[in-house]
C-alpha cells in the first residue's frame, strides 16, 4: 500500500504552487517582509470570510490566544476555565500570563467543552471561559453567554475550526475568537502564524497594539507589548489557500461522510465511535476521530499497526491537560474529569485532507478493520 498521510500538505501546496511563487516575487521586489499590503490584505479577507469586522494577523495560535486573553482583561492570578480535552497550548497561553488554567470536563459523545461544568466552576476570580471549537466543529458557546455573569468574558479557541459555524455563527462573531494557521490546520501557513477575530474594535485595536511593541504608530508605545506579527510571505500562501478553504472544507465533510459509511459496520459491531456532529453545526473535520473499545495500550497498539501499515493515524490527543507532567501543578489527578479522560485513552484520528480519494479511505479502512482483529 502506498503511504496516506494523516495530512497531505504536498497535495495541498500543489493546488496553489504557481500563485505563491508569483506572490513570493513579489514580496521579494517589494520587501515587505513583516506586515505590508499582503498582510493587510489578507487581514480583510479572512474577516470577510469569518463573518466579522475585524481580523489581526500575528505570529502564531498561541500568541492568539495570549493576546486575545490580555486584550478581555485576563492578568495575573486570574482564573480561566477551559477544557480537560484539548491541545496544550490553550493552557499554556493561560498559563503563561500567569493567570491559572482551570479545567472542566467534556461532553461524552462530542468531546467538546461541556458547558455546565465550565459554569460549575465559575468563582469571583474567573476572568474569562474558553471554549475549543476541537476537531472541526463549535463547542456550544450559546449556553456559556446565555448564563455567564458579564464580568467573564468568552474567547473561543478556533484553531481548529475555520469555516465551521454553529446555529449559523462563526467563531468571533459578536465575541472574540484565536486562530492558528499552524501548516496542519484547515487553512494553513508555509510556517507559523495565527489570528484574532472579533468585532470589537477596541479589542482589535489592543491586539495590534499589544502585537507590535504596544502601539502601532512607529516609536509610540502606548501599552507594553510584544513581538507577534504576521509576515508578508505568510500572508501570501495564507491568501492564496483561503480562496480554496470553503471548497477544502467541503471535501473534508464528504470524506467525513465517506468515513461514517465505511466505518457503519465496526460502528454497529460496538467495535468503533464515530464521531458526533452538535445539532446545529456546519462542521469542517479538522480531524475525523474515532475511539475503540479498550484499553490506551491497545489503542497504541491499533495507531502502531496502522502506521507500520502506512497509514498516518494519530492521537488528539493522548493526555488531557491535567495528566501532563507540564500541568500537574493544578492538583489535578486521573478520576477528575472522566469523559476526557476515557477520550484520550480510546481515540485516534484517520487520515484526512481534501484531497483523500475514496480509494485511500476504503485502503484506511481495511488497515483499520485489519488492526482491530
Ligand atoms: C494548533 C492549536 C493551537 C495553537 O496554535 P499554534 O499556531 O500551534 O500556536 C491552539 N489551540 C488549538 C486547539 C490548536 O489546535
Amino acid at each position: 500500500m502506498n503511504h496516506i498521510p494523516l495530512v497531505d500538505l504536498k497535495a495541498a501546496h500543489a493546488e496553489v504552487a504557481d500563485e505563491v511563487r508569483a506572490g513570493f516575487d513579489r514580496i521579494l521586489a517589494g520587501t515587505a517582509f513583516v506586515g505590508g499590503e499582503e498582510v493587510a490584505a489578507f487581514e480583510r479577507e479572512y474577516a470577510a470570510f469569518a463573518g466579522v469586522d475585524h481580523c489581526v494577523g500575528v505570529a502564531n495560535g498561541t500568541d492568539a490566544l495570549e493576546l486575545a486573553l490580555r486584550a478581555v482583561g485576563v492578568g495575573i492570578g486570574d482564573e480561566v476555565v477551559l477544557p480537560a480535552n484539548t491541545f496544550i497550548a490553550t493552557a499554556g497561553a493561560v498559563a503563561r500570563i500567569g493567570a491559572v488554567p482551570v479545567l472542566a470536563d467534556c461532553l461524552p459523545d462530542t468531546l467538546l467543552l461541556d458547558p455546565q461544568a465550565a459554569l460549575d466552576t465559575v468563582t469571583p476570580r474567573t476572568r474569562a471561559v474558553v471554549p475549543v471549537h476541537l476537531y472541526g466543529q463549535c463547542a456550544d458557546t450559546a449556553a456559556l453567554t446565555a448564563q455567564l455573569p458579564d464580568r467573564v468574558a468568552l474567547l473561543e479557541d478556533a484553531a481548529q475550526s475555520q469555516g465551521a459555524s454553529r446555529d449559523g455563527r462563526q467563531a468571533g462573531r459578536g465575541g472574540i475568537a484565536a486562530t492558528s494557521f499552524y501548516p496542519g490546520k484547515n487553512l494553513g501557513a508555509y510556517g507559523d502564524a495565527g489570528a484574532v477575530v472579533t468585532d470589537d474594535p477596541e479589542r482589535a485595536a489592543l491586539v495590534r497594539a499589544l502585537a507590535n511593541h504596544g502601539g502601532t504608530v512607529k516609536y509610540r508605545h502606548d501599552v507594553a507589548g510584544f513581538n507577534s506579527r504576521l509576515d508578508g510571505l505568510q500572508a501570501v500562501v495564507l491568501r492564496a489557500k483561503l480562496t480554496r478553504l470553503a471548497e477544502g472544507n467541503a471535501a473534508r465533510r464528504a470524506a467525513a461522510a465517506r468515513y461514517h459509511d465505511l466505518l457503519a459496520g465496526l460502528a454497529a459491531a460496538g467495535r468503533l465511535v464515530l464521531p458526533v456532529t452538535a445539532e446545529g453545526n456546519v462542521h469542517v473535520w479538522h480531524l475525523y476521530v474515532v475511539r475503540i473499545d479498550g484499553t490506551s495500550a491497545q489503542r497504541d497498539a491499533v495507531v502502531g499497526k496502522l502506521n507500520a501499515g502506512g497509514v498516518g493515524a494519530g492521537v488528539h490527543y493522548p493526555a488531557p491537560v491535567h495528566l501532563t507532567e507540564a500541568f500537574a501543578g493544578l492538583g489535578k489527578v486521573r478520576g477528575d474529569f472522566p469523559h476526557a479522560e476515557q477520550a484520550a485513552d480510546r481515540m485516534l484520528s484517520l487520515p484526512l485532507y481534501p484531497q483523500i480519494t475514496a480509494d485511500q479511505q476504503q485502503q484506511v479502512v481495511a488497515a483499520l478493520t485489519d488492526a482491530l482483529g
